[in-house]
């Protein structure tokens, strides 16, 4: 049992309003819900089998592992139908245990396709029994075949009778970037690569490609595209799920964006206070110094649990519902805060590190600006010693 007063608040509620949402903005493009890396820190089992009891179709997540993972949740929620795609691909390791749990895994490489054949012979599955989502590199250079190598893929792929090509997907570089032009770049490339595939006598049911961006910004190119192959089209939002909308550069982007609520609220408690004097330091390296007779609060939670060391004398807290300062270095499972300007505080009060309290707000942008880095690294680096607690659900999602 988990005591320690720090915990992630999710709210259920939230999820389901940003999934409905995002499935309106998205017009005739279906979601592939991204619950990868523990659903970006807010809980993969939870999440997932919630967003599959509201109707979502198609869970993304990074590999087999997380696939079991949320196959059993939705297993247990009655949710069988649930299509789970395994987005990083497969590795040797992972091949047997994929087709074993009716995993999706998204393949490039002949030796993915090696690996699954393999695990499916080797179960006696019969032909077309294992769908596979065929990722094009059109600009990533991450993952995904590139163009040059797409014939010899696709013909290993053609001849691994129990494989089934189900789909057809690429990835974004810039999706945020509203000008027109470097989306428009990667669909050309998308295009050529499924003239291709088509030409070559493969009929992939869906196509789908981009993110939160893309779904709030450009899902009608996917649409149009998918159109044009007899295709139903699908983008796979993330972030936006979880209420944070992507940061666009330039005009374009669907009002949805501005409805999308955050999901996850990060708590903890006031667990010791105390009085110092003018001159006095706090924390390691001495790095805070007061100017003035000033009260500290401490904080159960540090860098261990993921909060940001950049933090240090620069990130704030909510407190009685008011922004207060963190006072010097964060430490591994401490930090120290300033309420001199709170009247009335008392050990056992609630500190919103994320979330709302009162007429304030912390969002995760707020913390990612200050850290130089973006909220989903905010969100995932919550550690696991932090209890997620699901909220305002009327269904048990544990
Ligand atoms: C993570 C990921 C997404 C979701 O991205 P967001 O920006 O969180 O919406 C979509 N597709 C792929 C391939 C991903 O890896």
């Amino acid at each position: 049992m988990q005591t320690r007063p720090v915990w992630a608040e999710i709210s259920i509620d939230r999820l389901i309003h940003n999934y409905h949402l995002l499935r309106a903005a998205a017009g005739d493009a279906g979601l592939i819900a991204v619950v990868k890396a523990n659903a970006y820190g807010h809980g993969a089992l939870a999440c997932a089998s919630a967003l599959a009891s509201a109707g979502a179709p198609w869970l993304g997540v990074t590999c087999v592992e997380e696939g079991i993972a949320v196959r059993a949740a939705c297993d247990k929620g009655r949710l069988l139908d649930i299509r789970i795609l395994v987005m990083r691909g497969v590795w040797e390791e992972e091949a047997d245990a994929a087709v074993e749990h009716r995993l999706t895994p998204v393949v490039w490489e002949i030796v993915h396709v090696d690996w699954l054949e393999e695990a499916a012979l080797r179960r006696g599955l019969p032909a077309e029994s294992v769908s596979v989502h065929l990722e094009i590199d059109t600009g990533m250079a991450r993952q995904g075949a590139r163009f040059a190598d797409l014939p010899a893929l696709l013909d290993r792929l053609g001849d691994a009778k129990p494989l089934f090509l189900e789909a057809v997907m690429t990835h974004f570089h810039s999706p945020e970037l509203l000008d027109g032009e470097s989306t428009s770049a990667q669909l050309e490339r998308f295009d050529s690569a499924l003239e291709m595939i088509a030409t070559r006598g493969f009929h992939p049911r869906a196509i789908h490609a981009g993110n939160s961006a893309t779904l709030l910004a450009n899902a009608g190119c996917v649409v149009s595209l998918a159109a044009k192959y007899g295709a139903s089209a699908m983008v796979r939002p993330g972030l936006a799920l979880y209420g944070y909308a992507p940061r666009f550069t330039g005009q374009g982007a669907s009002a949805a964006a501005d409805d999308l609520k955050p999901v996850l609220g990060w708590k903890t408690r006031v667990v010791s206070l105390r009085t110092i004097e003018a001159g006095e330091s706090a924390g390691y390296g001495a790095t805070f110094r007061a100017k003035r007779r000033s009260q500290l609060a401490l904080l159960p939670v540090g860098y261990a649990d993921g909060v940001n060391r950049l933090l240090s004398n620069r990130g704030e807290v909510l407190v009685r519902g008011r922004r207060v300062p963190i006072a010097g270095r964060v430490s591994m499972d401490l930090t120290i805060v300033d309420v001199t300007d709170v009247d009335g505080v008392e050990i056992g009060d609630e500190v919103v590190l994320i979330g709302e309290q009162g007429a304030e707000r912390i969002t995760a942008y707020d913390l990612a600006d200050l850290a130089d880095t973006i909220p989903y690294e905010v969100l995932c680096n919550i550690s696991d010693r932090v209890r997620r607690v699901t909220i305002d659900s009327s269904e048990d999602h544990a």
